[in-house]
């Protein structure tokens, strides 16, 4: 199939394209590199550089795809609290313009990278796909909004799967690709770099949560089976349009990374306790039943310790990531 992917090299983006290049699709990447890398995109695959609403959209939808991942986006929620409409504007108000140029070129299946932020930090876990909605920030809410507009779309003939990701973490298992966020904010990485040596102590926020440690459990998802649950649910966009969270229904505490990152790379990590980073619920766990049952996805790399061996091998391949793009 012939396959569109904006945002495809970033992270979890980057991990997709190489799903569909390893089953032998025709894939096509769309990228204003701001956040993604260059050499996150495999040879052969061509990079377009531009932003969802440029002016290189238009001509390359006119290609004819079927199938439209859309990553591309501003993705940090610290930044969206102090810059809202920014956030709104680029990742909805973009959105939405691609979506309307994919009706415009009859593109009739979408796939939106959405987040476990559309739940409210009130949430019980574990989550439900039917779970109250209410973003804790704009960036949970601009993705909500393209899910709401991907809703209505449906009556110009676009089904779509709105896939809500809770911690995605790990690495290709291959060793092609990685993390490698500039700069980084995620538990994982920053972790492994402690236990490398390549930064001072881990700041650990919070250990007065009602969790059995004190920390807070979030539900990491390795990127490669996030990556295969996009491919999982494509068959259903034939019939209709759905909405999944993506996670594997069980949570680590903060402890339990670091716990696993000493194991793994057999080296203590530093820590340094903090009081709590606000906004941090203290624990989000999906409920991805639905997912498995409807559309047969199945986590292949579902412990603490597959994801964190992954990502060390990357980070200690790299150990400047991807260098300068
Ligand atoms: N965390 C931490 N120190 C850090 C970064 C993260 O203790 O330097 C904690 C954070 O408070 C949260 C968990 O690790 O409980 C996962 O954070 P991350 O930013 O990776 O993902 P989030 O769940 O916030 O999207």
């Amino acid at each position: 199939m012939r396959a569109l992917v904006t945002g495809g090299a970033g992270f979890v983006g980057s991990h997709i394209v190489a799903a569909l290049v390893d089953r032998g699709d025709t894939v096509v990447v769309l990228d204003d590199l701001r956040q993604g890398h260059r050499a996150a995109v495999p040879p052969g695959v061509r990079l377009v550089v531009d932003t969802i609403d440029g002016p290189a959209m238009d001509p390359l939808l006119a290609e004819g795809w079927d199938v439209v991942f859309h990553f591309a986006a501003l993705s940090l929620v610290g930044e969206s609290m102090a810059q809202p409409l920014r956030y709104l504007m680029e990742n909805a108000g973009g959105g939405m313009r691609l979506i309307d140029a994919c009706i415009r070129h009859g593109v009739r299946r979408f796939v939106l990278s959405s987040t476990a932020n559309v739940f409210g930090d009130a949430a019980p876990s574990p989550i439900g796909k039917d779970a109250v909605l209410a973003p804790s920030s704009p960036y949970g809410e601009s993705k909500l909004m393209l899910e709401r507009a991907l809703f209505w779309a449906q009556r110009q003939g676009l089904h779509s799967a709105s896939l809500r990701y809770f911690n995605a973490a790990g690495a290709d298992p291959a060793g092609r690709l990685g993390e490698d966020h500039r700069p980084e904010t995620h538990l994982i990485p920053l972790v492994i770099d402690a236990a490398l040596g390549r930064r001072g102590p881990l700041d650990l926020y919070g250990t007065d949560y009602p969790t059995p440690d004190g920390t807070c459990i979030r539900d990491y998802v390795h990127v490669t089976d996030l990556a295969t649950a996009h491919l999982a649910v494509l068959d259903l966009l034939a019939t209709r349009s759905v909405t999944y969270n993506v996670g594997t229904g069980h949570g680590h505490s903060v402890r339990a990374v670091v716990a696993a990152v000493e194991r793994v790379l057999g080296r203590p990590v530093p820590v340094r306790e903090q009081p709590r980073r606000p906004g941090d619920p203290a624990m989000l766990v999906a409920g991805a039943g639905a997912l498995r049952d409807e559309a047969g996805w199945l986590p292949r790399y579902d412990t603490l310790d597959l994801i964190v061996q992954h990502a060390a091998a990357w980070r200690v391949a790299h150990p400047n990531g991807y260098g300068p793009d």
